[in-house]
């Protein structure tokens, strides 16, 4: 395991695998099959694993780009000019303002519909002469945002049909609530029902034009719930190459007959800062709560909570030297970690440990650091900090 070559520096860095990106979306393409889009989602620094990194494989592998802010959708623009790319198919499924969407209508973005206050942006439209594409998006039982189908029949959505200059009606969506969650999918099921419901009153209400493009599943539904592909996924945390669960893993043996294999995209290792013997009966790191049984051989890493290693994770976790599980001494620190190499390594030299990832037959996973730190792996690799250098890789 070498350190990364380009910087030199003395600090923590992610790698990025192209190959595993791609066959996550080869995968993903078998599963759903050729008649229906592949969307990828780049919210929350896609998954941490960097946006213009994730970006520059997402955009010619897949058909739809989904952000939360219109800020990120302005940036795919900027990049694709830089680029002389041709503008990709990008939703914003987060909220937006009447000024932003005049800018996002300007540059031909789509962004959601999700209650009955998003028509203020009508009259801004008008007064610039643009038009916007509009998905609408329905609640059908996360309680998140969304127009409920009995909204819908109450007339919630009804300016749309009086907006057809401006608002250009391309797209009907929802999400699941706890497709991840359980192995057994009935309240997916009702969501399902709930947004047949609220399709029918849109189109009763407003008539759906032609070609109107419905979307519901993120990668667990896409994985364990055929009825609910609809015409594009929105894949996020399984591009990335993660399971959403145990569970969505379980479910897709029987669904699909065999589990796909979904390659993590992501490594995170460093550079040790120093190596050194500590003599029996030292005391490790703030609050002096490890203490040395024996001397022991540690190496300090230059990563901490700052960069998005969890400090809850402290005394409970190990990194990987040389292919040897190293457990973690002590408090998680702002920017350190000392972690026991005594058995790992035979000298002082420098050492890299890959907090994340792979080295020899030993794997550390996104699911083992969430499991210490008591949260979820999505939680793990978003919060990987923004500043941490980003390496891509074959
Ligand atoms: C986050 C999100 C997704 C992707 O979810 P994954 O479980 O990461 O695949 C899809 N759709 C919406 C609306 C989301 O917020």
């Amino acid at each position: 395991m070498s350190s990364s070559p380009e910087s030199g520096a003395v600090a923590s860095f992610l790698e990025l695998s192209t190959r595993a990106f791609s066959a996550n979306v080869a995968a993903f393409r078998a599963v759903v099959g050729p008649g229906r889009k592949l969307g990828a989602v780049l919210k929350g620094n896609a998954y941490g694993h960097g946006f213009f990194e994730t970006l520059a494989q997402a955009h010619e592998k897949v058909d739809v780009l989904y952000v939360i802010t219109p800020r990120e959708a302005l940036a795919i623009r900027a990049w694709e000019n830089e680029r002389d790319l041709d503008q990709h198919e990008v939703l914003v499924i987060g909220a937006a303002s009447p000024t932003e969407c005049v800018h996002l209508a300007r540059e031909r973005v789509a962004v959601v519909a999700a209650e009955r206050g998003f028509g203020a942006v009508v009259p801004a439209l008008r007064k610039e002469r643009l038009t916007l594409d509009v998905h609408v998006h329905l609640d059908t039982g996360l309680g998140r945002e969304g127009f409920t189908p009995a909204q819908v029949e109450a007339g919630e959505a009804d300016f749309l049909a009086g907006a057809g200059d401006v608002l250009k009606l391309k797209g009907v969506l929802s999400h699941f609530a706890n497709t991840e969650d359980v192995t057994e999918q009935s309240y997916a099921q009702a969501q399902l029902a709930a947004f047949e419901q609220g399709l029918s009153a849109l189109s009763r209400r407003l008539g759906l034009p032609a070609g109107v493009q419905r979307h519901f599943a993120a990668s667990a539904a896409t994985l364990v719930l055929p009825p609910s592909r609809l015409d594009v996924v929105r894949v996020g945390i399984s591009l990335y190459g993660l399971w959403p669960s145990t569970e969505t893993r379980l479910s897709a043996r029987v669904v699909l007959g065999e589990v796909p294999t979904l390659e993590p995209v992501l490594s995170w290792r460093t550079p040790s800062q120093v190596v050194k013997w500590l003599p029996a009966g030292s005391y490790v790191g703030y609050g002096c709560t490890y203490r040395c049984g024996a001397a022991t051989r540690v190496a300090v890493l230059p990563v901490g909570y700052f960069d998005g290693y969890p400090r809850l994770a402290s005394g409970k976790a190990h990194v990987l030297v040389k292919g040897k599980r190293c457990p973690v001494l002590g408090r998680v620190m702002m920017n350190h970690l000392i972690v026991d190499v005594t058995h790992a390594t035979s000298d002082e030299a420098p050492v890299v440990a890959t907090l994340l990832g792979r080295d020899g037959d030993e794997v550390v996973t996104a699911e083992a650091i969430a499991g210490w730190a008591q949260t979820i792996h999505y939680e793990i690799v978003t919060r990987l900090g923004p500043h941490l250098r980003r390496v891509v890789v074959p």
